[in-house]
């Protein structure tokens, strides 16, 4: 039998990496266990052939002054990371205007209201001073609100928070494919408060760090540092079941036996969590419910390219019309095949951020991301994949003479690299239980789950913010909950 561990961690994602990493940190010995033969969840990176591959596009948001500036800190490991945001232009921005041109502008992934960046606002959008004006006065409101009043917020949509401020419907159009962007949610139940403070992060610290080796290198390193701090870190590590004795979780059972640990931080997902691993007898009715009404954030669908060329101009490029961000009504049209003339597309290319990622100078690392359905089986990820396709090609068609490799991806491969599938349309979702209003802040569910001994951590429960940073965020919280816990 092993030795007692203070904690067993179920997950190396950002969350659980985060939290495995901070409680070795505070002097307690810690197993982290991992199915996978990496760390970093949705944000793997991986090698083939000597290109390293981030299997779902990842950029980092905020770009600075972020929740992993503050990790890499905190455990003293900065100088094995190296965070990168590149200068000038580097994000561009394909928009189809309602006469069916193409426009292009390309940014700073660090806006600063520059009189040339509000040239190329009004040059690409068709919009004057009064309408930017209108877009200024709304970004006041998001730069300014108290405390309070974003908790208000915690229960007001953002299209209705958005729609009084009366932006051009092409300002529209960009901050709500922003917004989808980020959150993978539709824009009527996206939680305002959710999403005033991550653009509020944005203006302060940009969007699009990344780094260097690849997205999930942080994890990595966290991973590591658990192993050499004194505890344990397992890759290909599947935990099979949670084990409870006498109503309080006390170890988990992998095929290599059973671990036992004082608290259990599962980062698994938190309907796998409750419904498989720890199983549904040891809840109530009520919490059980609860755990199965609650919704996914939508998956995102996409290929990862290796192009022998350098065709993408830029590091980030969204591609939309009016017609292309996501509220509830767009999303049923959608599923019912009913598509946009744009599907919204979001274009990462690793490579503009590390060009180490490619053995060849030159070659070009590309994720082409659009917009799909959770359910692993349902056969939206590839319908999207297959119009996202129609648009890249109108866009760029010298594209296809530079393909060295293409690799189509949506939920059921989401599914398969972070939490199992335990409810009907679910598995898939690109972050984890949506933030819609219902589902944040009070009433997103609680880290510390009603059977003593047992934690969620990661996008699910115990953090605010997008994608990677909210995983982190919950880390930090988590770790303090669980540190205070066991002393
Ligand atoms: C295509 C795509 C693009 C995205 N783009 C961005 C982006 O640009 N920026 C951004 O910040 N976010 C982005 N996201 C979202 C982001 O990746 C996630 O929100 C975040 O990584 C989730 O972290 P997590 O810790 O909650 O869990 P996960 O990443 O899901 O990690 C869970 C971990 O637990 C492990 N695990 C599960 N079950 C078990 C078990 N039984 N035993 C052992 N281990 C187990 C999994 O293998 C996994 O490693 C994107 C997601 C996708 C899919």
């Amino acid at each position: 039998m092993e030795d007692d561990f203070d904690v067993c961690v179920v997950g190396a994602g950002y969350g659980g990496a985060t939290v495995a990493a901070l409680l070795t940190h505070s002097g307690r010995r810690v197993a982290l266990l991992e199915k996978t033969p990496l760390a970093g969840g949705k944000t793997q990176t991986i090698d083939r052939k000597g290109y390293r591959f981030e299997m779902f596009g990842a950029v980092g948001i905020p770009a600075h002054e972020s929740r992993f500036h503050e990790l890499v800190d905190v455990l003293g490991v900065a100088d094995r990371v190296t965070f990168t945001v590149p200068e000038g232009d580097a994000a561009s921005m394909r928009y189809k205007a309602a006469s069916g041109e193409w426009r292009t502008s390309y940014n700073p992934l660090r806006q600063t209201g520059a009189p040339e960046e509000m040239a190329s606002l009004r040059r690409i959008f068709g919009v004057n001073d009064d309408d930017l004006a209108v877009m200024a006065r709304m970004y006041a409101a998001v730069l300014t609100l108290t405390d309070e009043e974003l908790e208000i917020l915690d229960d007001v949509g953002m299209l209705d928070w958005m729609r009084p401020f009366g932006l051009h419907k092409a300002l529209e159009s960009q901050i709500c494919m922003n917004l989808n962007t980020l959150f993978v949610v539709p824009v009527n139940r996206l939680a305002a408060s959710e999403a005033i403070l991550t653009m509020r992060q944005q203006v302060i610290g940009g969007a699009g760090r990344y780094h260097i080796g690849g997205y999930g290198r942080v994890a990595e390193v966290c991973a590591d540092y658990v192993a050499e701090h004194g505890g344990i870190y397992r890759t290909r590590s599947r935990v099979k079941r949670i084990v409870v004795e006498d109503g309080r979780a006390v170890g988990v059972e992998t095929e290599e036996g059973v671990l036992r640990a004082r608290a259990i931080i599962s980062n698994a997902g938190i309907q796998p969590t409750v419904l498989r691993l720890a199983g549904r007898e040891h809840f109530s009715s009520d919490y059980i419910k609860r755990i199965e009404s609650l919704e996914p954030s939508w998956a995102i669908a996409g290929f990862r390219y290796v192009l022998d060329a350098r065709i993408f101009d830029a590091a980030l490029i969204p591609v939309f019309s009016d017609q292309s961000w996501l509220d509830d009504d767009r999303f049923a049209g959608m599923e019912a095949g009913d598509w946009p003339d744009v599907p919204l597309i979001a274009i990462d290319v690793p490579t503009e951020f590390d060009p180490s990622l490619s053995p060849e100078p030159g070659h070009q690392i590309a994720n082409c991301q659009v917009f799909s359905s959770a359910d692993p089986d349902s056969p939206m990820s590839e319908e999207a994949i297959r119009r996202a396709e129609i648009t890249i090609n109108e866009l760029w068609p010298e594209l296809e003479e530079h393909i060295l490799r293409k690799e189509p991806y949506g939920a059921k491969q989401i599914s398969g690299l972070s939490r199992d599938s335990v409810l009907p349309g679910c598995g898939g979702e690109a972050v984890g239980i949506a933030q819609v209003v219902g589902q944040v802040g009070r009433s997103k569910p609680d880290a510390r789950t009603p059977l003593a001994g047992l934690y969620i951590v990661g996008c699910d429960a115990g953090g605010r913010g997008a994608g990677t940073h909210q995983a982190v965020d919950s880390g930090f919280h988590v770790a303090s909950m669980v540190d205070a816990d066991l002393s």
